[in-house]
Formats: C-alpha cells, sequence, structure tokens
C-alpha cells in the first residue's frame, strides 16, 4: 500500500498576525485527534488578499482563518456563504470544498456556545453590547438569529452603530436600539446580558475598562466579555463586585476555534486540549 505523505493545510491570514495564538491552539487539538492536519499562521499585506485567496484553492488548502483587515474584503473571493456570514457581511472562516470556498462567520456562534456551556439561553433575553465593530456585529446577529428579544447597541461612534442597528431590525426578528455612548454608560436596567464587544482592556491595556457607570451593573445580569487576553478583566471584576455572573472571552475563542476545526476535519473538537493549549500560551 502507497504511504500518503500530504499534510491537509489550514491557517490564517492577517496583517498584524504575528500574536495571534490559534495556530497553537489549533495544532495541539490535530495532535490530539491524530490528524494529519498544519496550521500556518500568514501574514497577509492589505491589498495581496486577492492573492492569497487563489493559493487557497492553488494549493488545495482545507480551508483558511481571516482576521484583521481581511474578514470583509475575503466575501469577494467565496462561492457561498452562511446565513449568519450574509447578514453579518464579515467571515472569519473558510472551508475549501473541492475547489468552492465556503464562507463562515464562527466568533458569534462562538459566543453563543460560551454562553450555553454556562446554562445562559439569550432566547426572549434583553441583550446590550457595547461596540459596533466586528466581534459587536458578530454576537449581536448570532444573538438575534437565536431568539433574542432586544438588542440595545452602544458605541462612540453613531453612524456605525446606527447601521449596526438598522442591520438587525431589518434583518432578523429581534427588537434593536441604538444609544449613543458619549458618558459613563448606564446600562438598561432590564438588560439580561450585557456584553463587552470594544477592544478595550486587551493586553497591554489590561488597566483600562470601559466607560460604564458600574454601579448600574445588576446582580440578576450575566455580564460577558470578548477580552481574553487578561480573561480576568476589569470589566468582569468590576461587574463581579456587583454581583453579576460573569463570562470571560476565553470560551468564545475557544469555541470559534472548535467550530472551525470541525468544519474542516469533520471531527469533534477536543475543547478541553484548547482550552489548556491556550492558557498555557497566556501563562494563566
Ligand atoms: P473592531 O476594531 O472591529 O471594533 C472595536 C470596537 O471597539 C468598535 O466598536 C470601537 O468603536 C470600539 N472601541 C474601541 N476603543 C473604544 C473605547 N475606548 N471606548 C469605547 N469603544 C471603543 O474590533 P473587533 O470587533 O474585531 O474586536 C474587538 C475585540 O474583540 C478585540 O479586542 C478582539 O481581540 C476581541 N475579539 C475576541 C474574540 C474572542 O473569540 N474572544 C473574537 C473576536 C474579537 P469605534 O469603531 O466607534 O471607535
Amino acid at each position: 500500500m502507497s504511504k500518503n505523505y500530504r499534510s491537509e493545510l489550514v491557517g490564517a491570514f492577517g496583517c498584524p498576525i504575528d500574536e495571534n495564538p490559534t495556530g497553537v491552539m489549533e495544532e495541539a487539538a490535530f495532535a490530539a485527534k491524530g490528524l494529519d492536519y498544519r496550521y500556518l499562521t500568514i501574514k497577509v499585506n492589505p491589498g495581496c488578499l486577492k492573492e492569497a485567496m487563489d493559493g487557497v484553492k492553488a494549493m488545495n488548502m482545507r480551508g483558511i482563518n481571516l482576521t484583521i483587515p481581511h474578514k470583509v474584503e475575503v466575501l469577494k473571493y467565496l462561492d457561498e456563504l452562511s446565513p449568519a456570514a450574509k447578514i453579518i457581511g464579515a467571515v472569519n472562516m473558510v472551508v475549501n470544498e473541492n475547489g468552492k470556498l465556503y464562507g463562515d462567520n464562527t466568533d458569534g456562534k462562538g459566543y453563543l456556545t460560551s454562553l450555553k456551556n454556562a446554562g445562559v439561553s439569550v432566547e426572549g433575553k434583553h441583550v446590550t453590547v457595547l461596540g459596533a465593530g466586528g466581534a459587536a456585529r458578530a454576537i449581536s446577529v448570532e444573538c438575534a438569529l437565536a431568539g433574542a428579544k432586544k438588542i440595545t447597541i452602544a458605541n462612540i461612534e453613531r453612524q456605525q452603530g446606527e447601521e449596526l442597528v438598522e442591520l438587525l431590525n431589518t434583518r432578523t426578528q429581534a427588537k434593536a436600539e441604538f444609544v449613543m455612548w458619549d458618558k459613563a454608560f448606564a446600562v438598561p436596567e432590564d438588560t439580561d446580558i450585557f456584553s463587552n464587544a470594544t477592544s478595550v482592556g486587551l493586553y497591554p491595556n489590561v488597566n483600562e475598562k470601559p466607560n460604564v457607570d458600574y454601579d448600574t451593573v445588576k446582580d440578576h445580569m450575566i455580564v460577558t466579555d470578548v477580552i481574553f487576553n487578561d480573561p480576568h478583566s476589569l470589566f468582569l471584576q468590576e461587574a463581579e463586585k456587583r454581583g453579576a455572573k460573569t463570562i470571560n472571552g476565553l470560551g468564545m475563542l475557544v469555541n470559534q476555534g472548535a467550530l472551525n476545526f470541525t468544519m474542516w476535519t469533520k471531527t469533534e473538537a477536543p475543547v478541553d486540549v484548547m482550552v489548556q493549549t491556550l492558557k498555557q500560551e497566556f501563562g494563566l
């Protein structure tokens, strides 16, 4: 019998990308499952994405992750999109099915999985989101598609925030509203899930927290953060002080990575191995 010396290739395209730990997590998962896959962390400069995506096809790569600044531009080079990716307008993972490129957005799905693992459902809930960038779009759209009743978007820049609210109101069943975030944000009292989807608090700026009137955080709220490094962010610490249950950004990161793993390999992801690997990388 002849031997197969060819590995399946996946990876990530981004710029900057040198400090992205996803590859270590995915390679540990491939090893744990005995799969001959390799994950390459590749710097693709702005303006070079078309050539890179042609490369995915030319080299028969099984798939690719996209990160800053390629998540929106990549739509031009794909053959098919998931329903959520169509609404979000951004893709963070691609599967290559025999030369046809299928794009999905697993950020919001990873977020929902981390809530589900903590016993939290978004159905019928009021979700309040800080920010209107890529993570906020993915989180709010997936929450809306999963049955959230009301979504409040607070953003420091009006146009981006209003665009996201318009998108939610026209493309999903949820009722969305925009709140201008120009002073310490007062969390609406009927909020069930309060989500930081801004980049405030990300390493190395771990001493920063979103400008919130933290006394408006109540103990009936579930408070979540996209920040994964440091996962015990100041934002979550303030919420804990008010008695709220908190969910950190590590779960979202691992769960979106696990979804990508499964979509590429059609194998269940070894989530525990992925969590341990990331914790080790972050020195936790
Ligand atoms: P974007 O740049 O698309 O969005 C960032 C958002 O944060 C924007 O709405 C921006 O507002 C807002 N913002 C930035 N600084 C401030 C501030 N000082 N006060 C209030 N709002 C602010 O980034 P992404 O959405 O892609 O990523 C956001 C964060 O989420 C990053 O830290 C990223 O690492 C993390 N992330 C985590 C994931 C996980 O799996 N845990 C997955 C994806 C992202 P404006 O544009 O109006 O300035």
